[in-house]
């Protein structure tokens, strides 16, 4: 029976690291969201970047023809500039970032990088030139190390220790006892939702991404960490044309452009300080998240004095 007990344990041991690894991809295939195939054509040439100008032209798209997601949306986000997209829960703000990475194709209208349409070009050269953060980063079940080098596998250590620090997470692996070497996901350390968006930031660093598109996590992150976050993210996208899928208003008060979408089209669009002055939708917004925090505060003030 000892004979037997061996290499059935062994079997037991290589069919939990095969489940693990399908669990990998298919964690990692609901991040990306694929359900329908997208082909390159026949022709379809590698994309050249010039300087990484993204257009979106009168785009219309449904998941369902029955039911309209965008209505004929246009903006530009020109080369190393911040647009931001804000609205309601549902307006269609991750369903850009998915067209702009042709996870699906739209029905009318046209996306462009640098004057190329999207779907004339290799989809592997499309993906390369985009780098995201999105807002829950999928780890695979080996080292911090190597979840960090998955931005770019040849990157040296040095390089990856740099891009740690620059995403402010070196400083938490230095007091991990196995420093980089610590296994992480499923059957190792469980990082917290700010540690893990920061692991996708130095991955970004390392994939240097001339396109970057920041999904920003809804959930309410502390203070301290929201401002770590920020930084890391101000400096990853610095000189980088950069789309910000945002959901707290607080972090996009900089960008070059804010695009309000609702209901399928643009509804306002402009800087902070314009659309706080024409005292639309976003000026809503902006006054109904303010009081939340404030809410928050006091709240917070109270507990302290108790
Ligand atoms: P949130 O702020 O809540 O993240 P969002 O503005 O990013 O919302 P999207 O995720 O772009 O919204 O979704 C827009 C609409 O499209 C939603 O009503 C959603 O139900 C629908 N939708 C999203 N993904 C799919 C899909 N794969 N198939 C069908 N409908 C989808």
């Amino acid at each position: 029976l000892m004979q037997l007990s061996i290499p059935l344990n062994f079997i037991g041991f290589i069919y939990r690291e095969i489940r693990q690894g399908l669990t990998d991809i298919e964690q990692m295939f609901d991040l990306l969201d694929v359900e329908q195939e997208v082909k390159d054509k026949p022709n379809a040439k590698a994309l050249q970047i010039d300087r990484g100008t993204v257009r979106f032209d009168n785009v219309q798209f449904a998941y369902d023809p029955k039911r309209p997601i965008l209505k004929g949306v246009s903006f530009e986000v020109p080369a190393g500039k911040t647009v931001a997209i804000v609205g309601p829960s549902g307006a269609g703000k991750s369903t850009l970032s998915r067209l702009l990475f042709r996870f699906y194709d739209i029905q009318s209208g046209s996306i462009s990088i640098d004057g190329q349409d999207i779907r004339d070009v290799t989809q592997e050269s499309l993906r390369s030139a985009i780098g995201m953060v999105p807002q829950d980063t999928v780890l695979f079940n080996d080292s911090i190390a190597y979840n960090i080098r998955y931005g770019r596998v040849s990157a040296t250590d040095e390089e990856m220790r740099n891009a740690a620090e620059l995403a402010q997470i070196g400083p938490f692996i230095n007091t991990l006892p196995e420093g980089y070497q610590a296994m992480v996901g499923e059957r190792g350390l469980k990082l917290s939702g700010g540690e893990k968006q920061r692991v996708a930031i130095a991955r970004t660093i390392l994939k240097a991404p001339p396109i970057l598109i920041l999904d920003e996590a809804t959930s309410a992150l502390d203070s301290a960490t929201e401002h770590e976050i920020q930084s890391a993210l101000d400096l990853v996208s610095r000189d980088r044309t950069t789309l910000v899928i945002a959901h707290r208003l607080s972090t996009i008060i900089g960008a070059d452009e804010i695009i309000v979408l609702k209901d399928g089209v643009i509804a306002e669009r402009g800087t902070h300080t314009k659309l706080l002055k024409i005292k639309g939708l976003y000026a809503s917004m902006w006054n109904r998240q303010r009081e939340a925090t404030e809410a928050e505060e006091r709240l917070r003030r109270v507990q302290a004095e108790d």
